[in-house]
């Protein structure tokens, strides 16, 4: 997090003992809306991409409601959607050789019976593009589904695409966006959603404005304001993406392209015993397939280096 934030945060902290004024939240609204050149009546704060997913999920199904989603996907669509007791419906993506990809048709095809579609593009954890910001393909899953479509667009800092202009089109779109991972605000948890207006307005009426706590507001509306430090830091990564990437094929390894700020990798040997034992965790979205997070130029060379040793050492030359 740039220094111009923390200073900004300690600053607000004097008024901490009040709740946040309401007025933070307007600013928040305001500066998310000229970030994405919509108006701050379709934006709607909420305490991160989780924070904003859950919301969709609680307040827009009722339990017994069917979700179409691609398998796999990011994991906490499944929690979410279990525990308000909603039926999976779920497409499998396809596996290509440097990239996954979308069952569009099949997907479509389900999207007939879903109360709800949620859809992460880019994929977590592939890293691939789904829709790709495709205006006609958006516009046919938005027309097939009963309810509300949403896109999960947690990465688009680094994919650079967005349907969020479609949301004038289609009132049952929305737009899930975090400033977790390009802005670096994980800890703060800010994040907030793209969508009509009346959708706005019914989320709204379901939350306070003290849902983000006070320095992740602060934090949220000067990161916004001032967004050019995350391009830096998105260009940043994907010079040591592109980095990261060539230099564990170079090992031998599989790895898919990436359009975020993690690689995924398929192997069928323990790669997190050796990592953890150098401080680096990693996970294991699915058996025999790892996903790194793309750190500083350092941290990919420590990545680089451990797996190097550790494919040496189980076949010594
Ligand atoms: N959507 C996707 C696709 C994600 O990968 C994540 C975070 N891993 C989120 C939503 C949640 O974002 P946050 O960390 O801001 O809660």
């Amino acid at each position: 997090m740039p220094g111009f934030i923390a200073d900004r945060i300690v600053e607000s902290l004097k008024e901490a003992n009040r709740y946040p004024h309401p007025d933070l939240v307007e600013s928040f609204r305001a500066a998310a809306a000229r970030y994405n050149g919509v108006d701050p009546a379709n934006i709607y704060p909420a305490p991160g991409g989780d924070g904003a997913l859950r919301q969709v999920i609680y307040n827009l199904t009722d339990p017994g409601d069917s979700v179409l989603i691609n398998n796999p996907s990011y994991s906490m669509y499944r929690v979410y959607c279990s525990t308000h007791g909603l039926n999976m419906l779920q497409v499998n993506l396809i596996e290509g050789q440097e990239w996954w990809h979308e069952n569009f048709r099949e997907f479509l095809e389900l999207s007939k019976r879903a109360d709800m579609v949620l859809l992460d593009d880019p994929n977590n954890p592939t890293g691939s593009p789904m829709l790709g910001g495709k205006e006609d393909t958006i516009s046919q899953l938005a027309s097939t589904t009963k309810g509300f479509v949403m896109v999960d667009e947690a990465y688009y800092e680094f994919s650079a695409y967005t349907v969020s202009k479609m949301i004038r089109e289609f009132p049952n779109l929305i737009v899930l966006r975090t400033m977790s991972k390009a802005f670096s605000l994980a800890g703060l948890r800010v994040g907030y959603l793209i969508a009509n207006e009346e959708v706005v307005d019914a989320l709204m009426k379901a939350s306070t404005p003290f849902d983000i706590a006070l320095p992740g507001l602060v934090a949220g509306i000067e990161a916004l304001n001032r967004p050019d430090y995350a391009f830096r830091n998105v260009s940043e990564i994907r010079k040591n993406r592109e980095y990261l990437i060539s230099s564990l094929r170079s090992l031998g390894l599989k790895v898919y392209n990436s359009l975020t700020n993690f690689v995924l990798v398929k192997t069928q040997r323990d790669i997190i015993s050796p990592l953890l034992s150098a401080g680096v965790a990693i996970r294991n979205p699915m058996k025999g397939f790892y996903r790194i997070s793309v750190g500083t130029k350092e941290q990919c060379d420590t990545v680089i280096r451990v797996l190097g040793e550790s494919i040496e050492d189980r076949h010594p030359q």
